[in-house]
């Protein structure tokens, strides 16, 4: 029998009635067998949630895509310049896509091997240079200026080099995408005092844009989860980056923090564990 306590936090159970057999249990009757299958049904339900979100995700650019074709097909088949318009509005939109699949895939391998924390040594310096010449030319367009901030003696982290990349790339790139055009956006990494044995790295990525409000910072790092949704989609955003910079430095047993100040600007500080000696 499946039974639901309701209340603040509702409960599930599966009950089997069990009928002791044989002598010793001559005084016991009837046993009442509760099985809790809330976190089941929690996990079964999130599953649920992300499917629809992604199929919903997905239909967004099919939608735009045969939208186009049908045009391209009738009214724009003999109007060079909005044929090049609408091909370039399907470009962007098959882009979206092929991002949106590519960090599906990276959040669930990230999933599965949350587990196991990584073992290198990392030097952030490079990593963070490289990802910063790698976003350079979408900086540039809104004319931001990234300016780096690392002291020589900073102890390695210890990490995944590939996926601290991933982590940077995304905070930096939000930054560039978030930032207030000609406005400059800031790494600064340090050691930090988050207590441990060996102590933390902590790299924060500042920028000025327009800040997020309170209400939203326990959300941001939720997978879909967008302050506007309207704008993370003009931008291009899957809505995921977030999600999977969360997974990551958990898988590194480290943390992100989020200070934002509506109207001047977001800090987001990744702190890792720092390896000593
Ligand atoms: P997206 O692909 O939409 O950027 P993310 O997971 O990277 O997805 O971010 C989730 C949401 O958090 C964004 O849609 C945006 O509303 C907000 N956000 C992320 N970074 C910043 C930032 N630096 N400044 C302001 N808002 C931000």
């Amino acid at each position: 029998v499946a039974l639901t306590l309701t209340g603040a936090v509702e409960r599930h159970f599966d009950v089997t009635l069990v009928r002791p057999s044989g002598a010793s249990g001559a005084r016991i009757r009837l046993l009442l067998a509760f099985h809790d299958t809330t976190a089941q049904r929690r996990a079964d339900s999130m599953r649920a949630d992300f499917v629809a979100n992604v199929s919903h995700e997905m239909r967004t650019p099919l939608t735009t895509l045969l939208g186009f074709t049908e045009t391209l097909r009738g009214a724009a088949k003999d109007d060079p310049p909005a044929r090049e318009r609408f091909l370039a509005i399907m470009h962007a939109e098959a882009l979206r896509m092929t991002r949106l699949v590519q960090d599906l895939l990276s959040l669930s391998r990230i999933e599965a091997g949350e587990h196991s924390a990584p073992t290198e040594r990392v030097a952030l310096g490079p990593v963070i240079v490289g990802v910063v010449d790698a976003l350079a030319p979408q900086a540039r367009a809104k004319s931001i200026a990234i300016a780096v901030d690392i002291p020589a003696d900073l102890p390695p982290a210890i990490g995944d080099a590939d996926q601290l990349a991933q982590v940077f790339q995304n905070l930096v790139d939000n930054a560039i995408k978030y930032g207030r055009p000609e406005s400059t956006v800031r790494i600064a990494a340090q050691r930090s005092n988050r207590g441990g044995a060996g102590g933390f790295v902590a790299v924060a990525v500042a920028d000025q844009g327009e800040g997020i409000g309170r209400e939203h910072l326990p959300r941001l790092t939720e997978r879909f989860y967008r302050v506007d949704a309207g704008r993370s989609r003009l931008l291009g955003g899957t809505g995921l980056g977030l999600a999977i910079v969360k997974h990551i430095v958990n898988r590194h047993r480290g943390a992100l923090t989020i200070d934002s100040e509506p109207g001047s600007g977001s800090v987001f500080t990744v702190h890792l564990p720092a390896a000593e000696g």
